[in-house]
This record gives C-alpha cells, sequence and structure tokens, in this order.
C-alpha cells in the first residue's frame, strides 16, 4: 500500500485560500494520507488544522515556510514536524510578519506612483486580517482589472526591476534551520528547481545547507517538471540529504496543483519520512 504524502500546502494564515479547515478537508476528499501545513512565516493556521484533522483518516504535520535571503535572492525554507510553541522559532518569525507588514505599505506606495490606488487596501482586505503576500497584491490587481492572471502580475509589478518591487533582507539560511531544528523538526530546500540559480549556485546553496544542518530537498514539487524531479532527486543523492514532496498547494484557483497530486520519489532517494512513527503506524493499520 502506497500512502497520499503531500508536504507543503498553504491556508488564508498565508496566502492560500482555503481556511485550515478547509484544506483539510479538501485534502481527505482527495484521498491525502499525511499532509503538511506550511504557510509563509506563520504558523496561526496550525491549530485548526489540527482539530480539524482529528478523528479524519489524514495525519496533519504542522510545518512552516520560511522566507530566506541567500546571497541577495529569496530561497524558501520548509519546516516539518516543527514544535509551534518553540519560542526560538517564534522569536525568529516575528520579525518576518513585522518586514511583511511594512513592506505591503511600500508596495502600496509604490503601486501608488504607477496609478494603481488602494492596492495596499486591497490586498489587505483580500488577507482578511491575516500575513499579507505579493499573492494578495496579485489578485487584487487581477480582481481590479489591471492585469489578466496572477503570473503576469508578478511579471509586470512585483518582480526585482519592476514597479511594485521593495527589496528587503528575509531570515538567514543558518538561522532559518537552526529555528527548526530548535523546535525539533526537519528543514526543507522547498522546490528548488524553481530558483533563477545556475546548477553551481544551487550546489553552493546546497552544500551551505547542508552545513547548516538542513535535512531534505523537495525533490518532487508541484511546480517542478518531470525533468526537474530527476535533477533534484540526484542532487538529494549525491549530498546525502533525504528527499521530501509537495504539491505547494494555494487553492482550487490554482489549477497547477492539487493536492497529493504528485509524481513518485525517484527511485534512491531516501524519503524524509522515513523515520516517522505516524507513517509506520499508518502502513501497519
Ligand atoms: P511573498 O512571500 O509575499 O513575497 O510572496 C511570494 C509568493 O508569491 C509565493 O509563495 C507564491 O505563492 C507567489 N508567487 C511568486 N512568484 C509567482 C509567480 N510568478 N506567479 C504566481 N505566484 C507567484
Ligand atoms: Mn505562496
Ligand atoms: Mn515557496
Ligand atoms: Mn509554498
Amino acid at each position: 500500500m502506497t500512502l497520499k504524502i503531500d508536504l507543503h500546502s498553504h491556508s488564508t494564515a498565508s496566502d492560500g485560500t482555503l481556511t485550515p479547515t478547509e484544506l483539510v478537508m479538501r485534502a481527505v476528499e482527495a484521498g491525502v494520507d499525511v499532509l503538511a501545513l506550511t504557510d509563509h512565516d506563520t504558523t496561526e493556521g496550525i491549530a485548526e488544522a489540527l482539530t480539524a484533522a482529528e478523528n479524519r483518516p489524514l495525519e496533519l504535520i504542522p510545518g512552516i515556510e520560511i522566507s530566506v535571503t541567500w546571497n541577495s535572492q529569496v530561497v524558501h525554507i520548509v519546516g516539518l514536524g516543527v514544535d509551534i510553541q518553540c519560542q526560538t522559532l517564534q522569536e525568529g518569525l516575528a520579525p518576518l510578519r513585522q518586514f511583511r507588514d511594512w513592506r505591503a505599505e511600500e508596495i502600496g506606495r509604490r503601486l501608488a506612483k504607477v496609478g494603481i490606488e488602494g492596492a495596499y487596501e486591497g490586498a489587505k482586505a483580500l488577507s482578511n486580517g491575516k500575513l499579507v503576500s505579493r499573492t494578495h497584491f496579485a489578485r487584487f490587481l487581477v480582481n481590479q482589472g489591471y492585469v489578466s492572471e496572477t503570473k503576469k502580475v508578478f511579471q509586470k509589478y512585483l518582480t526585482r526591476g519592476k514597479p511594485g518591487h521593495v527589496p528587503g533582507e528575509w531570515a538567514e539560511l543558518s538561522a532559518a534551520v537552526g529555528w527548526i531544528k530548535a523546535a525539533g523538526g526537519q528543514a526543507v530546500i522547498a522546490h528548488p528547481a524553481r530558483y533563477p540559480f545556475t546548477r553551481t549556485k544551487l550546489r553552493r546553496l546546497i552544500g551551505e545547507f547542508v552545513e547548516a544542518g538542513g535535512d531534505a530537498i523537495e525533490v518532487v514539487s508541484g511546480s517542478h517538471s518531470r525533468d526537474d524531479n530527476f535533477t533534484m532527486a540526484r542532487h538529494a543523492i549525491d549530498f546525502g540529504l533525504k528527499g521530501s514532496q509537495g504539491s505547494d498547494y494555494h487553492g482550487p484557483e490554482n489549477s497547477w496543483a492539487e493536492l497529493g497530486r504528485l509524481a513518485e520519489l525517484p527511485s534512491g532517494v531516501v524519503p524524509i519520512w522515513r523515520d516517522w512513527t505516524l507513517i509506520a503506524n499508518r502502513l501497519s493499520a
């Protein structure tokens, strides 16, 4: 028997469109056995997701996706199986959310300069008083008819060199890994094929991640091609890292990924869940 395992997803606590409860219900319907909720820079949705998963045929793994700046580029580090009460973790995350609050206002000011009024208020309203992501700005601009789809908003307004881009420093790589380890979790480089890195640079990142105590790379991602999965499997094996897999689900309107619908981890990759008792229990049940 193979389990359906999805170790990367988002809820309304960050930039997903389903509440933690709705997300868990959808995962149950999709036949997912193990789901990690990994919101950006916040664990606010975890308690609700755990409650929703009670008495359901689904194991909910408390997770996080931490925004990191490495070599002037944004890199995402997922933490799996974190203790959300861990003070080190929470003290690390709090300044990232403060930066987000300021950045959201700054994005609003910069977009106003190119004639887009009310973007901050619009994005904030879409975030329901929770963390504001560039995704909320993208949705606002699409809703207002400025751009036809969210992907294009990023290209036109929100990435480096574009009018709504705000540079900033997120967490340091070693610090982010440290917080996850302090919280008893496993650290994973998220969607490694998505960064605009050369092979050499990606391997430098992986090397530093290993030195920092990292555990795994997300070999299979909803945002990877089949070839990407195999390339990343090679890197995992070369560096002695485990492999993770996750859809990076943000909601039903983002059709590129569905919960739990993932390619198998390529052979030779040690799954990150190899020593997880909950998986062993599930398989023997
Ligand atoms: P933030 O962490 O607020 O800077 O926003 C980053 C989020 O924006 C990512 O987690 C994705 O969900 C989304 N995102 C980034 N780039 C794109 C893109 N090209 N198209 C659609 N969504 C994107
Ligand atoms: Mn996101
Ligand atoms: Mn990410
Ligand atoms: Mn993600």
